[in-house]
């Protein structure tokens, strides 16, 4: 009799790491009880997170810092990517290692890997860039940014001008053979934060990308990449919905892939939100048999995998 445990890549979303450096530090505490609770319940664990608060922070600082020392020489949001998953790495280490000892149980190794996603130079999202980043500038200061540093700027909903960028599809986990060689290992993994730093390949070099990157996606690529059994996506909801905020609204238990895909046709998830983390499903639960994919809510985790809430969706 063999009782191997499941393997399963989860997706943290903003609320499990908030908005500001205390806000994470104690959001962390929440997501690391849910982390740990899905490891009790017998599951061998990957961590993947967003990181859209923390790289902001990270890029507006070393923006005013290179503004403040007067130098044109500007830190690249794939740096700032790197640092954002150290940064939050960290506080999810010390978190994790906590909880375990809360539990009196003995933590595993715990290890945070810095994470490079592979991108092609010829997608299309690199031509019509959309994705706003960084903070709000007037049309004067705008037009500077495009001039001096060459950034793409757009009007965003008439609240003033953001920088722009591109959203491509991940399409290699670089560090795959690392991340599955610590698993193999025992090791409780975070890794591919923010979706992993994209980046493009050419010839020997991998160059740091001016994107960004879905974590929702890049988790469903990392988790058909390890053979998981689950992709679990971890939101603010407890259930994705049809008809969402309307009065007719109705919460889905299950989809299967082909309802998944019309209800995406339909319109009935909003892109940005959402929808990317349906289409993250869909693409795990289509690249293999007996693979299921979860959304719920973080503090829900466990009942989510006792499938008392949350929705799955599977072929
Ligand atoms: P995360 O930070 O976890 O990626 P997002 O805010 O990007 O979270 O996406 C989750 C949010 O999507 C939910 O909190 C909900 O407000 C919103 N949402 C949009 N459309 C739907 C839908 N059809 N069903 C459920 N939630 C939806
Ligand atoms: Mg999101």
């Amino acid at each position: 009799m063999t009782n191997k445990k499941k393997r399963m890549v989860i997706a943290l979303g903003g609320n499990a790491l908030g908005n500001t450096l205390p806000e994470q530090m104690q959001a962390v505490k929440i997501t690391s009880k849910a982390i740990v609770d899905l490891m009790e319940e017998g599951c061998e664990l990957v961590i993947v997170h967003g990181n859209g608060p923390q790289v902001g922070i990270i890029n507006n600082a070393m923006t005013d810092y290179a503004h403040h020392i007067q130098s044109t020489c500007l830190t690249p949001l794939s740096v700032c990517g790197a640092m954002s998953q150290a940064y939050v790495g960290y506080d999810l280490q010390n978190s994790l290692r906590e909880e375990f000892l809360n539990r009196q149980l003995t933590p595993p190794p715990i290890a945070t890997i810095i994470t490079q996603t592979r991108v092609d130079a010829d997608d299309p999202a690199f031509t019509e860039p959309t994705k706003p980043i960084g903070t709000f500038m007037t049309k004067e200061e705008a037009r500077e940014a495009a001039g001096e540093r060459g950034w793409i700027v757009k009007e965003d909903a008439g609240r003033g001008y953001r920088r722009v960028v591109a959203s491509p599809k991940p399409k290699e986990i670089i560090e795959l053979s690392a991340i599955r060689a610590m698993m193999n290992d025992g090791a409780l993994v975070i890794c591919t934060g923010g979706g992993g730093i994209p980046v493009i390949s050419e010839g020997n070099h991998l160059a740091g990308a001016v994107a960004v990157l879905d974590k929702d996606l890049s988790a469903a690529l990392l988790a058909e990449s390890l053979d998981a059994d689950y992709l679990f996506i971890l939101t603010a909801v407890e259930k994705a919905a049809v008809n969402f905020g309307k009065p007719d609204q109705k919460w889905l238990d299950h989809m299967t892939v082909a309802e998944a895909e019309q209800y995406c046709r339909e319109g009935q998830f909003a892109p940005g939100s959402m929808l990317p983390k349906v289409q993250a499903c869909i693409n795990f639960a289509k690249s293999g048999k007996g693979r299921t994919a979860m959304i719920s809510l973080l503090e829900k985790a466990k009942e989510a995998l006792r499938n008392e809430t949350g929705t799955t969706i599977s072929l």
